[in-house]
């Protein structure tokens, strides 16, 4: 546990280095507007995200499932072997991200990641700080009902961190069909981001691609391709750089 940050501060850091150089060198797409100015936003948000959740929040997800196990708190009264647990992380994700996309309080925050006019991997770390509070909350209670065991909650919150930098970005990768049977790959994230709203509404799935096939979700390709379709949402169309009207892009009704 006391390696627990060095460890996911350098796996964040490398894979961000890594697929920043792999967009440099085989870019799946032409990127419009200013790439500094949309990493910078993206960048100051994760900070701010960071500082966020230890200010607000008591305890790590991670330290959390230490005091669940030893104070036999599991609601449930079993605790979740680790890939199991792992699993059902996953699909708690899927479902919670789906949720944010109907219930409009949630819309409003969850809007913050859609209103990037360009997809990269810096798109992966563009969330409003109460977004993040509440789906570490979710997480809680998922520890606490599930009695899921630290190692599980460690181990996904890499994996899930790595697979967001890895399927936002703007990478052209081989062999796509098939990576996408068995992880969410960038050019099906991508549909994700689309302006069209029935794509918007569309592979949810962060880490396995699965739960959109199981749960009636997948949309293979975008309508118009992914070298002319349009990214972002289109009440923000120019993009949104401004870090103050990010934070404040909740509150105004678009
Ligand atoms: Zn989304």
């Amino acid at each position: 546990m006391e390696n627990e940050n060095i460890i996911r501060l350098s796996v964040f850091l490398g894979l961000l280095c890594l697929f920043s150089l792999l967009e440099y060198l085989i870019p799946r797409r032409v990127m419009p507007g200013s790439k500094p100015k949309r990493m910078a936003a993206n960048l100051s948000l994760v900070v701010i995200d960071s500082i966020a959740v230890k200010i607000i929040l008591p305890m790590t997800a991670g330290l959390f499932a230490v005091w669940v196990a030893e104070q036999d708190r599991a609601l449930l009264g079993f605790h979740t072997p680790v890939i199991l647990a792992i699993i059902l992380l996953d699909v708690i994700i899927y479902w919670q991200h789906r949720i944010f996309h109907v219930v409009p309080m949630l819309w409003r925050l969850h809007q913050v990641h859609h209103s990037d006019n360009a997809i990269d991997t810096s798109t992966a770390l563009r969330f409003h700080p109460i977004e993040i509070v509440l789906s570490m909350l979710v997480k809680f209670a998922a520890i606490l009902l599930f009695g899921i065991p630290v190692m599980a909650v460690v181990i996904f919150e890499i994996i899930l961190n790595g697979a967001a930098l890895f399927n936002h970005s703007n990478i052209r990768l081989p062999f796509d069909h098939i990576l996408r049977l068995f992880i969410v790959t960038p050019d099906m994230h991508r549909v994700h981001h689309s302006v069209i709203k029935g794509e918007t509404n569309s592979n949810y799935g962060f880490n396995v691609p699965w739960w959109d096939r199981i749960f009636g979700s997948y949309v293979a390709q975008p309508e118009q391709g992914h070298e002319n379709m349009k990214i972002g949402l289109n009440q923000y169309e120019g993009g949104e750089t401004s870090l103050l009207k990010l934070l404040l892009m909740p509150l105004k009704l678009k």
